[in-house]
C-alpha cells in the first residue's frame, strides 16, 4: 500500500488515505479521507450492525432499498467511480491485485452465464401453477416495461411480499375487494407514464378489475371519474 497523507489524498480527490500507522484498534489500514475513520473499524461496525438487525425482514428490505438508492444516486455513482479509479491507480503495478481483478471478472462472467442458463431453463419449463414462478414472472414483466420507460427506481419480489402483507388481503383502492390468494395486479400509484417511479412506495396491489379500470390515471383522477353525483362509487 502506498503511503499517502490525508491532505495529499484530499487534494487528489481520493476517498482514502494511508499512513501505515495503526488505528486505536491496532489495524494498519486505510482511513477515510472524509472523517479519518479506519476502514477496518468501519467494516467491523457495519458487520455488527447487520448482525444485530439481520433477523428483521423489514430492516433488510429497507436496507437493500437504501443501498440501491444510494448506488443509483449521483453521489453514489460518483463515489463508486472514484473508488474504483483510486483502487486501480494505487494497485495497477501489483500483479496480485491484477490477478484478483481478472479472477473476479471471470467469476462475474460465469455467474451471468449460470444465471442466464437457469433463467432460460425456467422460461423453457411449461407454465405451471407454482405461485413463486408466477410472482417472479409478474414482477419481471412489470420491471421490463418500467425499464423501457426508463423510470427511476426498482422493486423486488420481496418488496411486493411486504406490500401484500400490509394490505392484508384487500385491494388498495378502498373498494373492499379481495386480493386473497395473490389475485392482484401490481399498480403504480402515480403511473410511470405520468412521471411515477418504480420505487416500492409507488407500488400498490389492486384487484384486477380495479387496476384495469384505473389504467393510466392517477388515484385522484380515477376516484373522481368513478364518483357519481350522489357521492356513491359507480360500478367499476
Ligand atoms: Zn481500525
Ligand atoms: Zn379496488
Amino acid at each position: 500500500m502506498v503511503i499517502i497523507g490525508k491532505a495529499a489524498a484530499k487534494s487528489a480527490g481520493l476517498p482514502r488515505y494511508f499512513t501505515g500507522v495503526a488505528c486505536e484498534n491496532g489495524h494498519i489500514a486505510e482511513r477515510r479521507t472524509k472523517g479519518g475513520a479506519c476502514v477496518l473499524c468501519r467494516r467491523a461496525a457495519a458487520r455488527e450492525y447487520m448482525r444485530r438487525h439481520r433477523a428483521n425482514p423489514d430492516f433488510l428490505v429497507a436496507d437493500q432499498r437504501r443501498t440501491r438508492e444510494w448506488r443509483a444516486s449521483a453521489a453514489g455513482q460518483k463515489w463508486i467511480g472514484r473508488y474504483i479509479k483510486a483502487r486501480w491507480e494505487t494497485n495497477r503495478d501489483n500483479e496480485e491485485f491484477r490477478e484478483t481483478q481478472r479472477q473476479s471478472v471471470r467469476k462475474w462472467q460465469a455467474a451471468i452465464r449460470e444465471k442466464q442458463a437457469s433463467m432460460d431453463a425456467m422460461w423453457r419449463a411449461d407454465y405451471n401453477d407454482s405461485p413463486s414462478y408466477k410472482e417472479r414472472n409478474r414482477v419481471r414483466v412489470v420491471i421490463r416495461i418500467a425499464r423501457k420507460r426508463a423510470s427511476p427506481g426498482c422493486y423486488t419480489v420481496a418488496d411486493v411480499a411486504v406490500i401484500y402483507e400490509r394490505q392484508a388481503g384487500l385491494c388498495a383502492c378502498g373498494c373492499g375487494g379481495s386480493i386473497a390468494d395473490r389475485r392482484y395486479h401490481i399498480d403504480h400509484i402515480l403511473p410511470l407514464c405520468r412521471g411515477g417511479t418504480n420505487w416500492p412506495d409507488n407500488i400498490q396491489l389492486l384487484a384486477p378489475a380495479c387496476n384495469l379500470s384505473k389504467a393510466s390515471r392517477t388515484m385522484e383522477e380515477w376516484i373522481a371519474a368513478r364518483a357519481v353525483p350522489n357521492g356513491e362509487a359507480a360500478g367499476i
